[in-house]
């Protein structure tokens, strides 16, 4: 419980990664807060369950980060921000000269010019507070391409980036930046995806997961969602204080190869 009194802002955190990440860092005693851009009776209830389960404070604040402001107001609500995690993010697949531009302008807005808002508005309350963490989740794409993942890819690459800058401006305080890449993780988004892959390759779910999911994860297994959060929660420990402006990947061995 060594995040007492801690409060961890997750962006993108009513499903998935995000959530995990949000379970593990309350379970570890972070109050925290949830976000995304509904407002839904059942986001407000994720973050009582969080409540209720690990006995901290928690609670959803709805901004759509696509929106400079929204971000920034997501942290300025919040109050405090102890621990900030940037781990929204949505993808589109197409080739480069497909790609329609407004799915690009949202891929950069949401994936990473969020981060530079939220981060913009959080360092100041974490120097206030003398301590503080920012996590970015970015991706094995931070670190390596796949084709018809322009926007992704680079703005992956470029979280990765604005990390180490993070990290370097925080260098002399006792603030840390840093870029956790995972490989193929299995959240809802990527098990829906798992009965049309089977239809369309004619497989089993075994097969369609190891020959076609996991094609360049070596160890044929999904990293997930609590492996993540317990990523974070390292993150925030003692013994990472002096781990800053680099990558974690947690992703099976896949940038091994
Ligand atoms: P997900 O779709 O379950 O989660 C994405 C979250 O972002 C959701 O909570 C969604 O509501 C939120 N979001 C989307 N648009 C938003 C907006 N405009 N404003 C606020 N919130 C918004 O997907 P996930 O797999 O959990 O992905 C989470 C992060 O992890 C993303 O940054 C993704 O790129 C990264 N990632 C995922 C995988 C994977 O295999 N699932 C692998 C590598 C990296």
């Amino acid at each position: 419980m060594h995040l007492r009194g801690k409060t961890a802002i997750v962006t993108g955190s009513n499903s998935g990664i995000g959530l995990g990440i949000a379970r593990e860092l309350a379970r570890a005693g972070a109050d925290v807060v949830l976000n995304s851009f509904t407002d839904r009776e059942e986001d407000h209830a994720l973050a009582q369950e969080i409540a209720d389960a690990h006995g901290v404070s928690a609670r959803y604040i709805a901004a759509d980060l696509s929106d400079a402001a929204a971000a920034r107001g997501l942290v300025e609500r919040a109050g405090r921000c102890d621990i900030l995690v940037n781990n929204a993010g949505i993808q589109h697949v197409a080739p480069i000269d497909d790609f329609p531009a407004e799915k690009w302008d949202a891929i950069i807005a949401i994936n990473l010019s969020s981060a530079f808002h939220t981060t913009a508005a959080a360092l100041p309350m974490m120097r206030a507070a003398g301590w503080g963490r920012v996590i970015n989740i970015a991706s094995a794409h931070g670190l390596t391409a796949s084709p018809y993942k322009s926007a992704y890819v680079a703005a992956k690459h470029g979280i990765v980036g604005f990390s180490k800058v993070t990290a370097l401006e925080t260098a002399r305080e006792p603030i840390t930046c840093n870029a956790v890449c995972p490989g193929y993780v299995l959240t809802p988004l990527v098990e829906a995806q798992i009965p049309d892959q089977m239809k369309a390759h004619g497989m089993d779910r075994e097969t369609v997961i190891r020959e076609v999911m996991l094609e360049r994860q070596p160890s044929k297994e999904f990293a997930t969602t609590e492996q993540l959060g317990g990523t974070c929660v390292f993150l925030c420990s003692d013994a990472a204080a002096q781990i800053t402006g680099t990558t974690i990947s947690v992703d099976g061995g896949w940038t091994a190869l």
